[in-house]
């Protein structure tokens, strides 16, 4: 069987720094650090991360007075940033920088007078952190068919932003109706769906050419993950998601002969070897690397990490 590895795959900038303000808390600081979410949709990385000191809550009054606070990649609410100053938690935000550019590119076109529409998924935590940093309402659409019940003239002022691991081609579909149907639409087309979910869909759109199936890394909340696998099934071919090696069905793999594999920005590369070594469980595998784009992002720590502190002087990063 020959195994095909999409390029780029696996972590993008955003998760590898919000893993990496996570374990500099733990060794600045020391643990426990508190997490609030998920840092990044992965249970590996989750797990990884608790056995090395770090507590994961729901919402930050479980956080005990005074103790290290992290935002995770997806962002939070006002509220939050509110409710941690309150209380005077030091916080390390990891934010992902592309995630904040679009919060503040919607306050932009409130602040302009637009109605805002947000192209996302309800529920997933970076909407419901880009509804919350927006100050008045937001309408939230999912499909074409939601922009055909917005509740507004068809005169309003249009503005919309989008969650930043959709599928590209169906915000541009959204996007396409919105413009239809509106008479004054403006908004960043499909460049708020940041650089790291445009290359992997690219290079999976590229596989699905090569391949007999699809196997993508990644967890069932991930968002990014979830589109990888639908660019492999609406080009035809069957995709599936998987956490890891263990959860590879050889039924899926019966008469192939060409494996496409990939992974969600929050999947580490460890877990692809597991599939791979899964694959090879099965029958002997050849392993081939797909030309694809170069990732060279990197985004900075935030500021009280980056310098180095002596371990005599830990001290907690100052209150949000
Ligand atoms: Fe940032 Fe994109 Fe990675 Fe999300 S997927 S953390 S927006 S770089």
């Amino acid at each position: 069987m020959k195994v095909i590895l999409a390029q780029p795959r696996g972590f993008c900038a955003g998760v590898v720094r919000a893993i990496e303000i996570v374990e500099k808390a733990l060794e600045k600081y020391g643990a426990p650090v508190y997490v609030r979410h998920e840092i990044v949709h992965n249970k590996y990385v989750v797990e990884s991360l608790k056995a090395k000191g770090a507590v994961f809550v729901k919402e930050l009054h479980e956080v005990p007075a005074g103790a290290v606070t992290v935002f995770s990649a997806h962002g939070v609410a006002r509220s939050v940033q509110d409710e941690a100053k309150a209380r005077e938690l030091p916080v390390l935000d990891a934010t992902c920088p592309l995630v904040t550019k679009v919060h503040n590119q919607g306050r932009r076109y409130v602040g302009q007078g637009r109605t805002l529409v947000l192209v996302g998924h309800a529920g997933h935590p970076e909407v419901v952190g880009t509804l919350g940093q927006v100050n008045g309402p937001v309408h939230l659409v999912q499909t074409i068919e939601d922009v055909g019940t917005l509740p507004l003239p068809l005169d309003t002022p249009i503005a919309y932003i989008t969650q930043t691991t959709l599928s590209v081609d169906d915000t541009k579909h959204i996007i396409d109706e919105l413009r239809e149907r509106f008479d004054d639409v403006v908004g960043p087309d499909t460049r708020d769906i940041c650089y790291a979910t445009q290359n992997r869909q690219a290079a999976v759109r590229t596989l699905t050419a090569m391949v007999d199936v699809l196997l993508v890394v990644g967890a069932r909340n991930s968002s990014n993950s979830n589109r990888l696998r639908d660019v492999g099934e609406e080009a035809g071919v069957p995709s599936y998601l998987v956490d890891d090696g263990s959860e590879v069905d050889p039924a899926w793999l019966a008469g192939a002969r060409t494996v496409g594999l990939t992974a969600g920005a929050s999947a580490p590369e460890v877990l692809v070897d597991s599939v791979i070594d899964a694959l090879r469980k099965i029958e002997p595998v050849e392993v081939a690397l797909l030309d694809g784009t170069e990732e060279n992002i990197t985004f900075n720590l935030p500021f009280q990490l980056r310098q180095q502190t002596p371990a005599h002087e830990k001290a907690a990063p100052s209150a949000a």
